[in-house]
């Protein structure tokens, strides 16, 4: 992005709170030319068919692994996560993401023959799925690879060209996706304005939203999610929003205990917590809760929280949310929660917080009903599996859930009556890696989904084809209509649509 703006802002190395750039705030003209470029693009790639437009994509993924270490630095710079976790929930979602449409893209996209219906035996229907334009994608910082590759990557693969605003604590990472994509070369040949990069705060963002852009992917918080689609009523431009969680996870007096407490610390520490999906609520089956609470307690004191390998997690990534879980635990605290383990920020330069055990919580407390985003286990027990299903329900969110069960039965009823848009049963958080698996929420959780043959549709417009199979002179109720008409019509309606009458007619 060639760059006219003259404002900037600092990003910071959460580990170590020192300055790593100054990055240019792109303003609505700045914004404004990026969507010109991206339209420009979109002329051309828009007409390439979907496997020169996956072969360039496949061309970004060979150079993302070419960058691998470059990449990864960039991200843990950023974020302050570790290498581990960027390599596998960064890099390896994201190729796995691209593996999926590999395989299964192009049926997606495909033409879809559909029934006409009895009223018109004479025609066919089939449904395509054409590109729809310039896509502004926006997106968050705690997975910042991820999150701006899987819309990105979707968009672009439906046949529309993007403008990426990266979160303004992760813009590095944004601009790392946008030299892909500018430096691929494939048998389709160059396409470098083909994803444009503008960074900034809200306002470059909601300039994005204000573009004329045909459809906004959005991922952040709730909040920010509710003024995207305000913004983007003035135009009517369609939006994804893939919001925040408060993930419930039950664990029932048949699950394997030991399995479920080394899950639940990995569901809520990794990433430092600062995960979508993250563990964020325990329930746990009174007749095991307090050994479930022991081997959690024993498993949180054994981890290793610090930069580099032999480390299991990293620091926090944004200095505001180290005041909000701090905010969560305080107020558990005063409530009469009790933190069996940590509770406290690491007393050193950076963002780091202790990783905590909670009990005693209750539904009063911030930290069982707001998204916490930090690295905070609040443990309650249950009586019974309605009990688990009241609990895990009474939250305004519903994007992950997990159920824990030796009964597979059990799981499935409990899984099947949560209020989420997904559910991972024994484990917790991975349905997020499976491509083929709709990804997004219910309740404040969001609008619309990412991944799988509805993650690619979601960026194309529908158009539905009725043709005829024989050319008749005139259709049966073109004018002028026989006297004869509306009594067969009646008769005909009767007999293929009341019950009980007319089943020859009806096969
Ligand atoms: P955020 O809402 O503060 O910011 C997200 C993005 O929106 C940023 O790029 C920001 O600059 C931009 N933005 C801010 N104001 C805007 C406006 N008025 N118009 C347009 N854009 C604007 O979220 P965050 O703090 O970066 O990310 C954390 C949140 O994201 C958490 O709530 C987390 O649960 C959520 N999240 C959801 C998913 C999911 O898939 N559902 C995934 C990751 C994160």
């Amino acid at each position: 992005m060639s760059d006219t703006a003259t404002a900037t802002f600092e990003t910071r190395d959460p580990r170590t709170g020192e300055v790593t750039a100054e990055i240019p705030e792109h303003g609505v003209e700045d914004v404004q030319a990026a969507v010109d470029r991206a339209r420009a693009a979109y002329v051309n790639w828009s007409k390439l068919p979907f496997g020169d437009r996956l072969d360039h994509v496949l061309a970004v993924r060979d150079l993302l692994l070419d960058r691998q270490d470059q990449v990864v630095d960039v991200i843990c710079k950023e974020t302050g996560k570790l290498e581990q976790e960027a390599v596998l929930a960064e890099l390896m979602a994201t190729c796995e993401l691209i593996e999926y449409y590999r395989k299964h893209g192009a049926k997606a996209l495909r033409p879809q023959r559909v029934p006409a219906g009895a009223m018109l035996p004479h025609k066919k229907a089939w449904i395509v799925y054409e590109p729809m334009g310039v896509v502004g994608v926006i997106s968050p910082w705690n997975y910042p690879l991820t999150l701006a590759m899987t819309a990105t990557v979707s968009a672009v693969l439906a046949g529309n060209s993007v403008v990426l605003k990266p979160s303004e604590v992760t813009p590095l990472v944004g601009l790392e996706v946008g030299k892909l994509f500018a430096d691929a070369r494939s048998d389709a040949g160059e396409h470098p304005d083909l994803v444009q990069v503008v960074t900034g705060r809200g306002q470059t963002g909601d300039a994005l939203v204000r573009s004329g852009v045909q459809k906004v992917a959005f991922t952040g918080s709730v909040r920010t999610g509710k003024l995207v689609m305000q913004a983007a009523a003035e135009n009517l431009t369609p939006v994804v929003l893939e919001l925040g969680g408060k993930d419930p996870m039950i664990v029932c007096d048949d699950a394997n205990l030991e399995r479920a407490a080394s899950g639940a610390v990995w569901g809520a520490f990794t990433n430092s917590g600062q995960t979508c999906i993250a563990v964020e609520r325990v329930y746990v089956q009174d007749s095991v809760y307090d050994r479930f609470v022991d081997l959690v307690v024993d498993k949180t004191k054994a981890l290793r929280q610090g930069v580099g390998a032999g480390h299991d997690f990293g620091s926090m990534t944004f200095a505001p949310q180290v005041d909000i879980v701090e905010r969560h635990v305080d107020d558990a605290v005063a409530k009469g929660a009790r933190a069996l383990v940590g509770g406290h920020r690491v007393d050193q330069p950076g963002l780091w917080f202790e990783p905590t055990v909670l009990v005693d919580v209750d539904h009063t407390m911030d930290v069982m009903r707001e998204e916490t985003f930090g690295p905070v286990l609040p443990i309650m027990p249950f009586k019974d599996d309605a009990d688990a299903l009241r609990l895990a329900n009474d939250s305004s969110y519903g994007l992950n859930s997990s159920v824990w069960s030796g009964d597979a039965g059990r799981a499935e009823e409990l899984g099947g009556q949560i209020q989420a848009g997904n559910v991972c049963i024994n484990d917790c958080l991975v349905n997020y890696a499976v491509g083929s698996l709709p990804f997004g929420g219910v309740k404040d959780s969001g609008i619309g989904r990412v991944h799988g043959v509805d993650g690619l549709r979601a960026f194309s417009n529908t158009k539905s084809i009725l043709a005829s199979r024989v050319a008749l002179k005139r259709e049966p109720f073109w004018y002028p209509a026989p006297g004869w008409f509306s009594k067969l019509l009646g008769r005909t309606l009767r007999l293929r649509y009341r019950r009980g009458l007319g089943k020859k007619f009806k096969k």
